[in-house]
């Protein structure tokens, strides 16, 4: 068994569409980013890339690449997990725990869960999201972004 974390942080953006674990939240701000900034499916391909040794989200989709503009990050998850999977590891569970003051995720992690088993196909029981406020501390808990935290473990 092996495990890898994963963290990630990302600004709001006027303008910019809001996308969590490859679930659509209309009429929230988005993230600044060169993909669509889903900072949650960010954390978790980190997680995966640790515990493989694999490097990181930027060695393998760099941002300076114009591929990846606007980047649906479901596709790089799904990739992540090809990767993964092509060194030899299969994945036991994923955790992650979403930080911010918007959007309350509680009616939504069902859903978040369960997009984000079917993009690496995995049973949602595999999956788990937790979200918390920052109790209004510091730049995250003044709302001025999301950050996420995931950790993955592996089977080789
Ligand atoms: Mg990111």
């Amino acid at each position: 068994m092996r495990f890898g974390l994963g963290y990630d942080s990302h600004v709001f953006e006027d303008g910019r569409k809001l996308v969590l674990g490859g679930v659509a939240f209309p009429g929230e701000t988005g993230l600044k980013a060169h993909s669509d900034g889903d900072v949650l499916i960010h954390a978790i391909i980190d997680a995966l890339f640790g515990a493989a040794a694999l490097g990181d989200i930027g060695s393998h989709f760099p941002d300076t690449d114009e591929k990846w503009r606007d980047a649906d990050s479901s596709d790089l998850l799904a990739e992540a997990v090809r990767i993964v999977a092509a060194a030899g590891y299969s994945i036991g569970n994923i955790d992650a725990t979403v930080i911010c003051e918007r959007p309350r995720l509680s009616s939504r992690i069902l859903e978040i869960r369960t997009r984000l088993a079917q993009i690496m196909s995995l049973d949602v029981s595999q999956v788990s999201v937790k979200g918390k406020t920052n109790e209004k501390m510091d730049d995250v808990g003044a709302g001025r972004g999301i950050v996420v935290h995931a950790i993955a473990a592996l089977h080789h």
